[in-house]
């Protein structure tokens, strides 16, 4: 792994020299915000299994463009911190994301509502810990190397998040949410004849197109940061090449625009939807331009200042199973011809045989930081865009709505796709290891979860 081949004091620090920059910002609050960034190189040095498509047979094969550990520090006028940590990975497990919380929570004395871990979902990434493992024919130096670069991301993460701590400077915070069309219900179209339908106005099914930005300047007006968002799988690229996909593009196109800035993609709720057409670079890059696009220009002319202080709230709401299958069920599901199916199965049945049982729920997280009038929500899994929908449909356009957060478990379906069934609603279950798919109160739970999480992170409970 290139960057921890040349170990951390390579992390490429901004702002690092911006410290003298501003003094109080008057538009927002008494001594205004204060932000930190810092970034990383993740891509790994060796070939690794890629994570996120059950049909590769064989480990990368090289690099179209890095991957990056991204890392925004927050600070309101009160001197209360949150901390973002954006990530080109596929997704991460729970107890991944535990351990580099706790230990940045533990060494800045920070929270774990004040801090997220969110990835890009990069399907050309490496796999990390034990994420979608029952989808992945790797051989015991496949499964060593995957072990020892999430041991070294994990410390990587906690440095990156100290030095980002260090770089707090005086800004501006502003917010405003541009538009990008590329994304499409990949559950209600013909995926091959996306064009055509784009053409014939008949593209159906709901898609989230809005891009929230949040923009971080200095008093000069200099752009130092832009965290932006967008709700579809990062699935352009099928290639056995490490790369952003489009989010990757757009990051890149942005660090150039604003070239003391650092860009960090954050996931939407695009689990039911793809970047359609796809499978080629020029077209990763297409979509990441029209991405980079979007923000610039909401960067230039529609940006509102974040006023007022920083809260937060966490929750980790048990979501139910179905009711789980009895140990026959998985005896035959373990001959199963099919890799994955006959995986999960296996490993099941070596948890009862320890005499365990299978869970029959799931600690999910919702988060919530409001940023004076902006509430920023933090979804873990594979949200599918109906929450999105349903959140600012209620909350407004002053919410954005992330997802692949903190922990990556799952699809989750809304009770609609859950009851339409299919890969978001049923099947992808097998690849995540869970003995799903969700009970039929999946939606009910998150939303009454959030509902929770936003009373208390406004101070009403
Ligand atoms: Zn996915």
């Amino acid at each position: 792994m290139r960057v921890f081949g040349r170990s951390l004091p390579m992390l490429v620090l901004l702002l690092a020299t911006a410290a003298t920059a501003t003094a109080a910002n008057p538009a927002s609050g008494k001594g205004g915000w204060k932000a930190g960034l810092a970034k990383v190189v993740i891509t790994p040095e060796r070939p690794m299994w890629m994570a996120g498509y059950a049909s590769r047979t064989s480990p990368s094969e090289g690099t179209l463009h890095d991957l990056w550990a991204k890392a925004l520090v927050l600070q309101d006028d009160q001197g209360s911190r949150s901390l973002l940590i954006s990530l080109d990975l596929c997704g991460i497990d729970r107890e991944f994301s535990i351990g580099v919380r706790e230990e940045i929570a533990h060494r800045h004395g920070l929270p774990l509502d004040r801090i997220v871990l969110a990835c890009s979902h990069t399907h050309t990434s490496p796999v990390v810990g034990s994420n979608l493992i029952t989808m992945y024919p790797m051989d015991d130096e496949q499964r060593h190397r995957v072990a020892s670069y999430t041991e070294i991301l994990a410390r990587t993460l906690v440095e990156l998040a100290g030095e980002a701590m260090r770089n707090l400077i005086d800004v501006h915070l502003s917010h405003g949410q541009g538009k990008a069309g590329f994304a499409v219900n990949r559950r209600e179209n013909d995926q091959n004849r996306a064009d055509e339908l784009r053409a014939e106005l008949a593209l159906k099914g709901p898609v989230d197109h809005d891009v929230p930005v949040l923009c971080l300047k200095t008093s000069d007006g200099t752009v130092k940061g832009v965290v932006f968002g967008y709700a579809c799988h990062c699935t352009t690229l099928a290639l056995n090449h490490f790369s952003g996909d489009y989010a990757g593009f757009a990051m890149i196109e942005l660090e150039k625009a604003y070239p003391d800035a650092v860009a960090l993609f954050v996931a939407g709720c695009g689990a039911d939807q793809n970047p359609l057409p796809r499978r080629t670079v020029e077209l990763a890059e297409k979509y990441g331009h029209e991405l980079a696009d979007a923000v610039k220009r909401t960067v230039k002319g529609h940006l509102r200042p974040v006023l007022g202080c920083l809260r937060s709230g966490y929750e980790e709401v048990d979501l139910a199973f179905a009711p789980i299958p009895d140990r026959a069920h998985w005896e035959a599901e373990a001959a199963s011809d099919q890799f994955a199916v006959a995986n999960r199965a296996k490993s099941f049945l070596e948890r009862l045989d320890r005499g365990e049982s299978l869970p029959e729920t799931y600690p999910y997280p919702v988060q919530v930081w409001r940023l004076g009038g902006l509430t920023w929500i933090f979804l873990g899994g594979e949200v599918v865009v109906d929450y999105s929908l349903r959140i600012k449909r209620n909350l407004g356009p002053d919410t954005f709505v992330s997802s692949y957060c903190n922990d990556v478990m799952a699809y989750i379906p809304s009770l609609r796709v859950l009851q339409e069934g299919g890969y978001e609603g049923a099947t992808a279950m097998i690849y995540y290891g869970q003995p799903g798919p969700w009970a039929e109160d999946v939606e009910d739970r998150i939303i009454a979860g959030l509902n929770r999480v936003l009373r208390a992170s406004a101070g009403q409970e």
